[in-house]
């Protein structure tokens, strides 16, 4: 296939025929972060490549392989945004928002670049829902940044997730521990790959989260847990209090160390066994060092990203449907100029009123107009002739029952909303009849009556 018409290795087209499920998910995402007091945060797709050689850690994975980085015509070093955290911090600290009242709580739905091998649920382009949260050291927000993620699995009726938690301590604590796998790597030394010798020296706690390393090899280093210091033991400690109040069950994993440098005390991951070797769906953890590292600020911070294409195959892999948007309401196929006219007239009315409709605008038969009114799933049709337009009376029909209801026709634009209405309520009450528990019984008129402004 030619170039230009081949989408380059790694991204994805999201087609009109799926589109609604990310809808669906961003508006759902953008809720519960909003219940939970997140507000969104909009960041360039591009920053200073030492935003993130500083952030994420030169150390790392990310920034030594996976960076989509060049210089642009004014020479500066640009690099397309691999993880959400590193900007909203950035943000943060720039436009002075530590002056807002604490904790302030942002949240973000945005693509993030990584050059990657091309797997299931590993893109080169992918996009990441997040939450960042400043201001405050207590293990509450470590656990209620958890909860939110949770909340959003739980919502969505994922079953099977695993939460599991860590943590990796802090400065204080971290060089301890750094020194024994130090020690123990140094011993398998022949075993490591080429990246890794360099980071025995600088970073050898990297070595834990890098994939050419054996899991045997890793899963005889040195465990984290036990070197905490007292602070951050006590922390993690409050942070399962915290869970176990909110009932979230987790197990503790001392193999996470998180594939980014900024982390302190608590990481976390949620973790799925039905969509492969990528089954991280959602990963983060607390970064109390970030804003003294980027701006001399010491704001402790927390936050996490979840992969949304992971979260699509998620629900795929467990036959999670998520709701179509509604189908067209009406379709006015027309013959003849003149009800072509009056048909685009209707329409116009009619859609500045909300009503999902539409015409024919490419000079097909009434036949065929009927056809594509039907692949639409329009719920109701009229045809407009010569005829409709003499006797001014319009024959609308119901395309589930086929029963049809004569209408006038110069008042139509303003009778047909009520019927929509009418028609959706009766759908809804049906679907509730049909369904199971109390809803069941809603008096639905009774309900909506006073919401709508159409009363008979
Ligand atoms: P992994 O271990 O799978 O490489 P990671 O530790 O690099 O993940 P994070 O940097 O924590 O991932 O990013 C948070 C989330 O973003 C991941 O849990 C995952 O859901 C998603 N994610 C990360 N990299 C990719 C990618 N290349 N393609 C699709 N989703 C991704
Ligand atoms: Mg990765």
């Amino acid at each position: 296939m030619a170039l230009i018409t081949k989408a380059i290795k790694g991204t994805q087209d999201t087609l009109p025929g799926d589109s609604y499920k990310v809808k669906f998910l961003e508006a759902t995402l953008s809720d519960i972060a909003g219940n939970y007091g997140f507000r969104e945060i909009r960041t360039p797709v591009f920053e200073h490549t030492e935003l993130f050689n500083r952030s994420v850690g030169d150390t790392t994975d990310v920034v030594q392989k996976e960076m989509y980085t060049f210089d642009d015509k004014g020479g500066r070093s640009i690099t397309l945004r691999p993880e959400g955290t590193a900007g909203a911090v950035r943000a943060f600290l720039e436009h002075g928002l530590f002056n807002e009242p604490t904790p302030m709580k942002v949240y973000y739905l945005t693509s993030c670049y990584r050059y990657e091998k091309p797997q299931a649920g590993r893109l080169r382009e992918f996009h990441q829902f997040g939450v960042e949260c400043f201001g405050t050291s207590s293990p509450a927000e470590d656990a209620e940044v958890i909860a939110l993620a949770d909340e959003v699995f739980g919502f969505l009726g994922v079953k099977g997730l695993e939460l599991q938690i860590n943590s990796i301590g802090c400065p204080h604590c971290r060089p301890l521990y750094q020194q024994a796998l130090k020690d123990y790597f140094t011993a398998h030394k022949e075993e490591l790959c080429e990246t890794c010798r360099d980071r025995l020296e600088r970073n050898p706690m990297r070595i834990i989260d890098c994939k050419e390393e054996s899991d045997e090899l890793k899963d005889n280093a040195p465990v984290v847990l036990d070197y905490l210091c007292e602070e951050c033991s006590d922390h993690f400690e409050k942070v399962k209090q915290y869970l176990e109040a909110m009932g979230l069950a987790y197990t503790v994993n001392p193999r996470i160390v998180r594939g980014l440098d900024y982390y302190t005390k608590t990481v976390f991951e949620f973790v799925s066994h039905d969509i492969g070797a990528q089954g991280t769906v959602c990963g983060g953890g607390r970064y109390d060092g970030l804003c003294e590292e980027l701006g001399d600020k010491s704001i402790p911070a927390l936050g996490f990203g979840m992969g949304i294409e992971r979260l699509l195959l998620l629900l795929e892999a467990q036959g999670i449907e998520l709701p179509k948007p509604d189908d067209m309401e009406l379709y006015i196929a027309s013959a003849g100029d003149n009800a072509s006219l009056k048909a685009a007239a209707i329409v116009h009315d009619l859609r500045a009123e909300g009503i999902a409709c539409g015409f024919d605008t490419v000079g097909r038969s009434i036949k065929a107009q009927m056809k594509y009114a039907n692949k639409m799933g329009s719920a109701f049709t009229v045809v407009l002739g010569d005829n409709e337009l003499e006797s001014g009376t319009v024959r609308l029909k119901y395309m589930e029952t086929g029963e049809t209801q004569d209408m006038a026709l110069e008042t139509f634009a303003e009778d047909f909303p009520q019927i929509a209405v009418q028609a959706a309520m009766a759908a809804l009450q049906k679907e509730l009849n049909t369904g199971e528990g109390d809803l069941a019984n809603v008096d639905l008129s009774a309900l909506l009556g006073g919401n709508t402004t159409w009363t008979e």
